[in-house]
């Protein structure tokens, strides 16, 4: 028996049943004695186009029922050597985006405090720039993996220096990114001049166009990306549009030629080994989202994101051997 909580089992309650908690595990009412906490985030006044996101969090837990708590490609067992539970949800200011922002700071420095590493079901992308105060607060500048169709570093949105598009140049500006270790992968799509993806280059991030990951394994991209983090904390930001819409569509702001599913998980599972100190997963709009397919992979990621957190031994499966 586990000194540590775990998800309620298949074999002890059907899937369709129980607690709609992520991965059904307990609800804790703080973060403390936590090493990881999901936290929801649920809020779309941020989104410049659909919106729904509002109805995120309640979605990836639901679609979180099927996962079990092994991994079977990289051997985590991350409930054998985690306190992990699902605190609920930040009480945002459905009416006032700005007034939101500062109560996700507070909340998640709040949790930074107890010693939980936060790992978020969104809500919006605007929800990571307050984060990363949080975190700036706790850690100093970190490491970003950013994984996005869009760059999100508008100047501005609309006249507004808060919105889905603004985050990372608010959280640049705020002096929470180590520069040369942010990357940003996947990113595609129309835009109004080069500047919308070269303003990130010339901050001396590096900048992954979906278009150079097409048809290729990231194992390889990862590597890189580990040794140029080094042991700096990092911080995992995932906009599910950064995968194709042929995966994923219930989100707000498609953009054609996205990563696939498997390069998603080789990208997480290629953050094994960092100093990850939080994640999130954003922009699953369910009104979009016909199947639950889009919510369903947003589980699997924020999962994922928990197998790769420092104190989670890997053990990969053993492979055929065949050359092919
Ligand atoms: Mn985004
Ligand atoms: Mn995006």
């Amino acid at each position: 028996m586990s000194r540590f909580n775990q998800p309620l089992g298949g074999n002890d309650m059907p899937r369709f049943g129980g607690p709609a908690t992520m991965m059904r595990l307990p609800a804790a009412e703080t973060a403390a004695g936590l090493d990881v906490a999901f936290i929801g985030v649920p809020m779309d006044h941020g989104t410049s186009n659909r919106s729904g996101t509002r109805l995120g969090p309640r979605q990836i837990r639901d679609e979180s029922r099927m996962l079990r708590p092994f991994n079977m490609a990289t051997g985590a067992a991350p409930f054998e050597h985690l306190q992990v539970a699902d605190i609920g949800d930040v009480p945002v200011n459905t009416f006032d985006l700005k007034k939101t922002v500062d109560i996700i700071t507070a909340h998640y420095r709040g949790v930074l405090a107890q010693g939980a590493k936060p790992l978020t079901l969104g809500g919006d992308h605007t929800l990571t720039w307050p984060i990363l105060r949080a975190m700036n607060e706790k850690h100093g500048p970190v490491a970003l993996i950013h994984i996005d169709a869009h760059a999100d570093i508008n100047e501005t949105m609309f006249g507004e220096t808060v919105a889905h598009g603004c985050p990372f140049r608010r959280a640049w500006e705020d002096g929470c990114l180590i520069n040369d270790k942010v990357f940003q992968i996947g990113l595609r799509g129309t835009g109004y001049s080069p500047d919308d993806f070269d303003w990130a280059r010339g901050q001396g991030w590096t900048v992954v166009q979906a278009e150079e990951c097409w048809g290729k394994s990231l194992v390889g991209l990862m590597e890189q990306v580990r040794a140029k983090i080094g042991d700096a904390p990092v911080y995992i930001t995932y906009d599910i549009d950064s995968l194709d819409p042929a995966f994923a569509p219930g989100t707000g702001t498609v953009e054609v030629g996205g990563l696939t599913t498997w390069q998603a998980l080789e990208i997480i599972r290629g953050c094994a080994g960092l100093n990850i100190v939080g994640g999130d997963l954003v922009e699953v709009s369910p009104p979009y989202d016909m199947t639950g397919n889009t919510a369903l992979i947003g589980a699997n990621l924020l999962y994922e994101m928990l197998c790769v957190m420092p104190g989670v031994p890997q053990k990969p499966s053993r492979w055929s051997g065949l050359a092919f």
